[in-house]
């Protein structure tokens, strides 16, 4: 066991708390087992099912408190420094609110194991501006929720009713004051943002992972933890954790000599929500919906997804056909430049020593001459993880590839960029013939294994597939369907 110097002071619904257990320690055990809130239930403890979910408020850079949903089953309590943690139990006033209210009028609860975890989801989604106040915005809220009694139906609308009520009552500017004033939310939220302000701590402190006396035994590096608790939920409680979330916040992406640059521990939900990154990923929100659900997402980062090693990744994918490149940080300060398709030795084998820190992530900048596209087949359209997945960025000058990047996920022991058959394409004509040509080059590139997502035969099929989709959707005016696929029946 560990022994850490300071404890770690946050807001609990509406008390401050101090603790000095473990900084590993999740935030649903601490919640449960030592504070006897048990309102916030213990499910899958993956983050799949939703019921343990919370709500947590931190101040931006510049101050203004923002609130997302996360799954407390994967949150560990030593990240919560100077943050608002909302479990159920702070969401209740005298009378019920008007998302607890529509779940009773609706019949949206049977056994109600689900139910507190619904009820904090919607509240989030209304807290949450960017959710829109509609169907689309109520689904989106309760993406990471499971339920198996009640079913969805009386669910949704419950969801549908809650923003039929209050929709014309909030500020798209101040969601959280404005459900305060609709009687939406105790009272005491009003006041968070202040509190939170005044318990900031100076630049320079250290951080709440620092571990007191000898180190034993490697550190573990905890982003988002949405991988590592799942896989060590038991020994992270105990490790000497570094909680990279409780460093200094994170900058918004830069343009730095003609790439895009963005801090790893950047989450899924933050790069598809920023100005540069849309920019040169439109539909990045759109590739959103079909990675993990809305409380996932904003605890993935990035350089956990790439640390994490799976072969089908889906951010990974992605940065492989953007040519990423990572900046990684030893604990003797020590930087290198590693390119993304380098770092993977094989299965879960990394370009990295236990102690280095990818700190950053870059691709080159691209204007409209490149087009990018991402794809992936699951068992399940939502909520799973990938079978194959497969992105590609194309440069097309005067009728000719100058330049092409093609990756599959789910078809070898690691993410894999296709380097033959990207090679293959440059300098050929965009048209049907050099296309076949590049995808007959890919599939002598992989030797996929059968495995429970799908026969190695399948796997084989699909990456085909996917390979095909990607010109049929970024070049719809120069390359015909017919011509695309008739040679494949
Ligand atoms: C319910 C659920 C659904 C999911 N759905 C998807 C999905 O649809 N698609 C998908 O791709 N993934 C999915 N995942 C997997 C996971 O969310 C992602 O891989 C995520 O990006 C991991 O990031 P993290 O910050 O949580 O990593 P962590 O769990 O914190 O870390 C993962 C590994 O990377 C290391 N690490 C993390 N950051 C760094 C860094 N900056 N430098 C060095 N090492 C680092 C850690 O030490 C650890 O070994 C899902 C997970 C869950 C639980």
């Amino acid at each position: 066991m560990v022994n850490f110097h300071h404890s770690i002071q946050f807001i609990l619904n509406n008390e401050a708390v101090s603790t000095d257990v473990p900084p590993g320690t999740l935030a649903l055990d601490y919640v449960r087992q030592q504070l006897q809130l048990n309102g916030t239930k213990s499910g899958c403890k993956e983050g799949d099912c939703g019921a343990c979910t919370v709500i947590v408020g931190q101040l931006d850079a510049a101050g203004k408190l923002r609130y997302l949903p996360m799954t407390s089953c994967l949150l560990p309590v030593g990240e919560l420094q100077g943050k608002h943690l909302v479990t159920i139990e702070g969401l209740n006033m005298p009378a019920l609110s008007p998302v607890q209210q529509a779940m009773v009028d609706t019949g949206g609860s049977q056994c109600g194991y689900c139910t507190p975890g619904f009820v904090v989801a919607m509240t989030a989604g209304l807290m949450e501006p960017k959710l829109p106040l509609n169907a689309k915005g109520a689904l989106h809220a309760i993406s990471g929720n499971l339920c198996r009694c009640t079913g969805y139906r009386s669910i949704k609308a419950a969801g549908l009713q809650v923003i039929e009520e209050l929709a014309h009552k909030l500020q798209a500017g101040d969601r959280v004051g404005s459900l305060v004033e609709a009687g939406a939310l105790p009272d005491y939220f009003k006041g968070i943002e202040t509190r939170l302000q005044a318990m900031q701590p100076d630049p320079g402190s250290p951080a709440v992972d620092t571990p007191k006396g000898e180190k034993q035994g490697p550190r573990v590096i905890i982003s988002g933890g949405t991988d590592l608790y799942v896989q060590r939920g038991d020994e992270l409680p105990h490790a000497d954790v570094v909680l990279l979330n409780n460093r200094p916040p994170i900058e918004a992406p830069e343009l730095r000599q003609g790439r895009v640059c963005f801090d790893a521990r950047m989450t899924f939900e933050a790069f598809a929500e920023d100005p540069l990154i849309l920019r040169h990923l439109p539909d990045m929100p759109a590739y959103n919906d079909l990675i993990a659900s809305w409380p996932m997402r904003t605890r993935s980062s990035i350089g956990g997804n790439i640390c994490n090693g799976s072969p089908i990744a889906d951010m990974t994918c992605l940065l492989l056909a953007l040519e990423a490149e990572l900046t990684l940080s030893g604990s003797d300060g020590r930087q290198r430049t590693v390119p993304l398709r380098e770092f993977y030795l094989g299965y879960k084998q990394l370009n990295k020593k236990p102690d280095e820190i990818v700190e950053e992530i870059s691709f080159p900048a691209f204007d409209a001459s490149s087009r990018v596209n991402w794809e992936k087949v699951s068992k399940r359209a939502w909520l799973d993880i990938a079978t194959v997945n497969s992105a590609c960025k194309v440069r097309v000058e005067a009728g000719l590839v100058t330049a092409a990047h093609l990756a599959l996920g789910g078809v070898a022991a690691t993410p894999l960029y296709l380097s033959q058959a990207s090679r293959y394409l440059e300098g050929k004509p965009l048209d049907a013939a050099s296309i076949h040509g590049c995808i007959e080059v890919a599939m002598g590139e992989f030797t996929p294994m059968s495995d429970v997502r799908g026969s190695a035969d399948y796997k084989r099929l699909l990456a085909r597939q996917l390979l095909l989709v990607h010109f049929e959707k970024l070049f719809p005016e120069t390359i015909e369907q017919e011509d695309l696929y008739a040679p494949l029946r």
